[in-house]
């Protein structure tokens, strides 16, 4: 499968990482949108949120990648607040096809998103 956020994953491709364990990495996106841009990926391939299902194992890895995402924040300094961010299929505007959850942080967002 040719897929660049499974290459970032297995270290095919390098990425700037900001967090790292077993089942999830987070490293910044190439083109930030907020002067704080990360990415949050499971290393499992989902195509996307809607991928997801209410297996023991992905209930499992989803609720880990949410329960660290306070641990990123706090190393990002985010303490102000941000947005987490699931673009989805077509209308949700996502580009790449494995599922991420994109971290903004650092400027007053607005609503509604574009
Ligand atoms: P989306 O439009 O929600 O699918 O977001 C995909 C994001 O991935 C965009 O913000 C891109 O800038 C980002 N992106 C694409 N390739 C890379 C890469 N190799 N390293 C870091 N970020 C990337
Ligand atoms: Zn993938």
């Amino acid at each position: 499968m040719d897929c660049i956020f499974c290459a970032i994953a297995n270290g095919e491709i390098t990425s700037n990482k900001v967090y790292e364990d077993e089942e999830i990495l987070c490293f910044h996106d190439l083109e930030p949108q907020a002067p704080v841009h990360v990415l949050i990926i499971p290393k499992k391939h989902f195509e996307s949120l809607e991928a997801v299902t209410e297996s023991a194992e992905d209930k499992e890895l989803l609720g880990h990648l949410m329960s660290k995402v306070h641990v990123i924040t706090e190393s990002l300094g985010l303490e102000n607040g941000y947005r987490l961010v699931c673009n989805t299929g077509e209308d949700g505007n996502q580009t790449v096809k494995h599922l991420h959850f994109h971290l903004l942080g650092k400027r007053k967002m607005a609503w509604p998103p574009g």
